[in-house]
């Protein structure tokens, strides 16, 4: 059955690392995997040609395609425009329109890129948790919200958490399904000590793990669950937590391996369908100049191949031309170090096509 794939580069460094990932998903179309590639506009590159950063065919093209790979959007170009059109309101609208409730952002520090972390090493190398955010729920879209003017004329601002115990439950499995293909081992973050919104999510959680009595499921105050990511993060496998928490935390995750360049993430609905990203920006301060890291975007297309396009093999033998070219030695400059070789976007991109080929 051919998979429909929906590329969608972006702004700034989106535009090259996303020709990379493309290579890499074109030499495994070459190899017999049944994909169709086709490419749209969004973000700011979508504003200037339509005056809106996500057009409507853009929008239908997705939800078309079995999955969307996108690059990054953004840049200085465009801030100044009124917020309802910026680059950034083109994702937002595609994680909405699409019903993308799940983020799934794994913290992998490769070994070969031990000494980028700003932690001892001892403490992170080895490192591999993911990290699952519910998305589409929770203050950052609890009603009402807004700032008003009190009697006594001062300004109040107010915003709402809120979960119903459905959205709970549907994060939750898709937490307890990632820890079962992982160590089994799932640690729930709220702040049930304060916030009754989260003991209902501890409540829920707690309920769920009688339907997956292999993972062992724990629970943690966010607040700890901070202080042990800096600690002692190679105790997590798989942590489950609200948008904000875990819009926080996995900012916190994602800065243990030190290096955004090598990082991958997916948002998926309800179905297995996703988009696929790095988790980084669209890079302005260095957008042209042919030295962005497109590992990320590759490993994204990995997570792609894993979650959505049941083609594990593929995303296992991807992981494994990454580690090959690290172990090679090449690096851009982002991850470079005394002894490697400085390469720029296309020469690591096609490298890993030419370690698949291997
Ligand atoms: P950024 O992630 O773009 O860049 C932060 C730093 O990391 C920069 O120094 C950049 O050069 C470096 N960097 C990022 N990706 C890299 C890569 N692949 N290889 C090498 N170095 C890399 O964050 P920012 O500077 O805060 O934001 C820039 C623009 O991107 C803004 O317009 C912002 O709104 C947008 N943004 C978009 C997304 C997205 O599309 N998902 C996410 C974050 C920021």
């Amino acid at each position: 059955m051919t998979r429909k794939i929906l590329v969608l580069p972006g702004d700034g460094i989106g535009q090259e690392i996303t020709a990379e990932a493309v290579k890499v998903l074109e030499h495994l179309r070459r190899e017999g995997l049944d994909l169709e590639l086709e490419q749209a506009l969004v973000g700011g590159s979508a504003y200037d040609v339509h005056g809106t950063p996500l057009p409507e065919g853009t929008l239908a093209l997705a939800r078309e395609a079995d999955a969307v790979l996108l690059g990054a959007v953004g840049g200085p170009k465009w801030e100044s425009l009124e917020i309802a059109v910026r680059p950034e309101k083109g994702l937002l609208g595609l994680r909405s329109g699409l019903g993308l409730f799940a983020n799934l952002r794994p913290a992998i520090l490769y070994p070969q890129l031990a000494g980028a972390s700003t932690l001892r090493p001892e403490v992170v190398s080895g490192l591999d948790l993911m990290i699952v955010r519910e998305l589409t729920g929770g203050i950052y879209f609890g009603q009402p919200r807004g700032v008003r003017t009190l009697d006594n004329g001062e300004r109040e601002g107010f915003n709402t958490l809120v979960y119903r115990e459905s959205e709970i439950e549907r994060i939750g499995r898709v937490a307890f399904e990632t820890a079962m293909r992982r160590g089994r081992r799932l640690c729930s973050v709220d702040k049930a000590n304060v916030l009754e919104c989260t003991e209902l999510w501890r409540e829920v959680m707690t309920r769920l793990a009688a339907d997956y009595p292999e993972v062992e499921l724990s629970h943690m105050y966010v607040d700890n669950a901070a202080m042990q990511l800096v600690r002692a993060p190679k105790q997590f496998d798989v942590m489950v937590t609200t948008n904000m928490f875990g819009d926080i935390l996995s900012d916190c995750a994602a800065q243990l391996t030190g290096s955004i360049g090598m990082l991958p993430s997916a948002s998926l609905d309800e179905n297995g369908k996703g988009m696929y990203e790095p988790i980084h920006g669209s890079a302005p301060d260095i957008a042209g100049q042919g030295v962005a890291n497109p590992l990320a975007t590759i490993l994204s297309v990995a997570m792609m191949l894993r979650h959505s396009l049941e083609a594990p093999e593929a995303a296992e033998r991807i992981g494994r031309a990454v580690e090959k070219v690290l172990d090679d030695g090449l690096r851009t400059p982002d991850i470079f170090a005394e002894g490697c070789r400085r390469v720029g976007t296309r020469e690591m991109g096609e490298a890993v096509v030419a370690a698949l080929r291997q």
